[in-house]
């Protein structure tokens, strides 16, 4: 069973509770690696030696990439049309775009980092990608193959997990909140896109659902919530009978593909 919780079990099991289980109980995942997951995280490699070391970040997504592509243990997976060359000219050029984006800022409070607290008893781990001006300004990198609609910076529960995690800790709430989206297109595009300051009722919701998500497991209601999202779902031939659990792999948690695509 799973001894804490993190923003994306949150968001799995809440999406289909069966799903969860899969992903995080049993830790099973299609073989091979979505290209798409590696160019993220090189993207969150690039940003944070940038902060931390003040290296070019298309430097050090081009180290990432030959690297990832010469020595992953798993085959990598494109999707049509899309090459590795590619995908690393795209990388280097949304970075470069990124370093000269009128709103990146330009110092950092924190980069990449992990905190561990308990809500309502639970054990909560996060890894926050960017905090600034003090504590006030929380921002979380995406990658997407689209741009955002505006309104999800406003609702969106990691940015309220994080606010929620960053106010424990900081003993502040950030005021500026949002995400920086890397859009991965061919000729790339930065987009920051801003939310409202989470409040007290959005912090007591969190809590609520933490602490449902977390019942739900305990007592092992694991059900299948079918829906749109079934179409992106690695599970869906094993939900259609069309796949065997022998045809998944074990999680290894150092995998490359460390952020998600949204
Ligand atoms: S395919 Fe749909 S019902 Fe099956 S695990 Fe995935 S999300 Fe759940």
């Amino acid at each position: 069973m799973l001894r804490y919780l993190t923003y994306s079990i949150i968001k799995d099991f809440l999406t289909c509770p069966e799903k969860g289980r899969l992903s995080h109980i049993e830790k099973l995942k299609k073989p091979g690696l979505k290209a798409v997951l590696l160019w993220g995280t090189g993207i969150h490699f690039g940003i944070e030696g940038f902060y931390k070391s003040g290296v070019n970040p298309s430097d050090t997504f081009e180290v990432f990439w030959i690297d990832a592509c010469l020595n992953s243990k798993e085959e990598i997976e494109y999707r049509e049309g899309e090459t590795g060359e590619e995908l690393l000219k795209a990388g280097k050029a949304t970075l470069a775009k990124w370093v000269s984006h009128e709103e990146t800022p330009k110092e950092y409070f924190s980069v990449e980092r992990n905190e561990k607290i308990e809500i309502c008893g639970i054990p909560f781990y996060a890894t926050i990608d960017f905090v600034g001006e003090n504590g006030n300004l929380l921002i979380d990198w995406k990658t997407s193959s689209c741009r955002y609609n505006p309104a999800k910076a406003h609702y969106d529960l990691q940015l309220t997990a994080y606010s929620y995690i960053l106010a424990n800790v900081l003993e502040k709430t950030p005021q500026k909140v949002g995400f920086g989206v890397f859009i991965k297109k061919k000729e790339p595009e930065i987009e920051y896109v801003w939310g409202r300051q989470r409040t007290k009722e959005d912090f007591e919701n969190f809590e609520r659902i933490v602490r449902k998500v977390w019942r739900d497991i305990e007592r092992g209601e694991f059900y299948k919530n079918p829906g749109l999202h079934c179409n992106w779902c690695d599970f869906l031939p094993l939900c259609l009978g069309e796949a065997d659990v022998s045809d998944y792999v074990r999680k290894d948690d150092k995998y490359y593909g460390r952020y998600e695509e949204s």
